[in-house]
């Protein structure tokens, strides 16, 4: 005779009386916290109750997200029409793209340069002074070549150092890691510049992956903003879905020419698809998170979204200004950077903070009515 099945998940008692209480004390202290959360490129607000069936479903989106799956318990069509979206938004070449719902920029970055590497196994990479701490992390986990450059004061890229550094190291593939929203001051390095910088040394063979964390979700929507996607000539790009889209976890997408994947790709039995991906087992939920956001906000929503926080941007900034403090923002960035405000002022409010600049990020559940309180206590507490 069988044995009876182990009922594991379904614990007929519950959480004891305790359990509840430590549960709901600890929401209750992360909704307050909510109020000062304002240095952090992370939207809140969102509403996926639609979704919180799927939770009790054991998802899997193993591998490849285009290829078979013995696996049926996954949610990879979604997936699909998650990076289709993303494919049209950033112009990559029809037919010619592959790309995954990753567990967050990090990840994506962390592919880009991957593909660089096989495709380059001796390139250097060339990154600013600016780029996120993640990076640095990275090339020591590949074991890549790399060469740090200089920044402008803003945080865009130092394009003499770049053309300088590439002019002494003609003979090896370089390898360009462009920030496209660099963490603290939201600069924009130039991927046409880059471009251009690359001819006129007559380098043929080179990789740029952009890092557009922030702010591919920023700058297709802003008109006038400058270009960085495949229309621009990268040839991968990863971009943060918890960031300015908002998500409970976080996650992302990565986007790259496929026939630098196919170079990496392996065809693996046990689960029957193609391990092309960082992690084996990957995410089933996230993508239904991203797909609700797409689904309920679209082009149009986000549009929106941007234009109302780089308005409140600006009111950021002048209303810093009118009480002394030199506040600023770069073009087209929901980020105003701020002298690094008083430790009173970092005792309350969840502030990024580096050397002598700190930043507030006016993400679209940032109120006006925050911004004030803040630049109050700012003007109370002089730097
Ligand atoms: C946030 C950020 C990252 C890291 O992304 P995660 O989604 O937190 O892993 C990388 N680069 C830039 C510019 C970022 O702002």
């Amino acid at each position: 005779m069988l044995p009876p099945p182990v009922e594991m998940a379904k614990c007929p008692t519950g959480l004891g009386a305790a359990d509840r209480a430590r549960l709901d004390f600890l929401y209750e202290q992360l909704q307050r916290q909510l109020r000062t959360f304002v240095g952090y490129p992370c939207t809140a607000g969102f509403d996926y109750s639609d979704l919180f069936r799927f939770l009790a479903l054991p998802l899997n989106n193993v591998g490849d997200p285009f290829t078979r799956c013995t696996i049926q318990m996954h949610t990879r069509a979604i997936e699909r029409e998650v990076l289709e979206w993303f494919a049209a938004l950033y112009h990559a070449p029809a037919g010619e793209w592959w790309g995954y719902v990753t567990n967050g920029g990090t990840e994506g970055n962390m592919y880009g340069l991957y593909l660089a590497r096989e495709l380059y196994p001796q390139g250097i990479v060339y990154y600013s002074q600016d780029t996120h701490y993640s990076v640095s992390k990275n090339l020591r986990m590949l074991r890549m070549q790399h060469i740090m450059l200089k920044s402008q004061p803003h945080g865009e890229l130092d394009y003499d150092d770049l053309r300088e550094t590439l002019r002494l190291h003609r003979d090896t593939p370089p390898i360009l890691f462009a920030n496209i929203g660099t963490t603290m001051r939201e600069a924009h390095d130039d991927v046409g510049r880059i471009h251009a910088i690359l001819r006129e040394l007559a380098i043929p063979e080179f990789y740029i992956h952009a890092d557009a964390a922030l702010c591919g979700m920023t700058l297709p929507f802003v008109e006038g903003a400058p270009r960085f996607d495949f229309r621009a000539g990268v040839h991968s790009l990863s971009v943060s879905g918890h960031k300015f889209i908002g998500a409970p976890i976080p996650c992302g997408v990565v986007l790259a020419l496929k026939r630098h994947v196919d170079r990496v790709a392996r065809s693996v039995e046990y689960v029957g698809t193609l391990d092309t991906t960082v992690t084996g087992s990957r995410n089933g939920f996230t993508p239904l998170i991203l797909w609700h956001a797409l689904r309920t906000h679209g082009r149009e929503g986000f549009a929106r979204a941007v234009g109302a926080c780089l308005a409140r941007a600006e009111y950021a900034v002048a209303a810093f200004r009118r009480r002394g403090i030199a506040a600023w923002r770069n073009p087209h960035a929901i980020t105003v950077v701020l002298p690094r405000p008083a430790p009173a002022v970092l005792a309350k409010w969840q502030i990024a903070v580096h050397e002598c600049v700190g930043h507030i990020l006016i993400m679209p559940h940032i109120t006006t009515a925050q911004i004030d309180e803040l630049v109050d206590d700012c003007a109370a507490h002089p730097a």
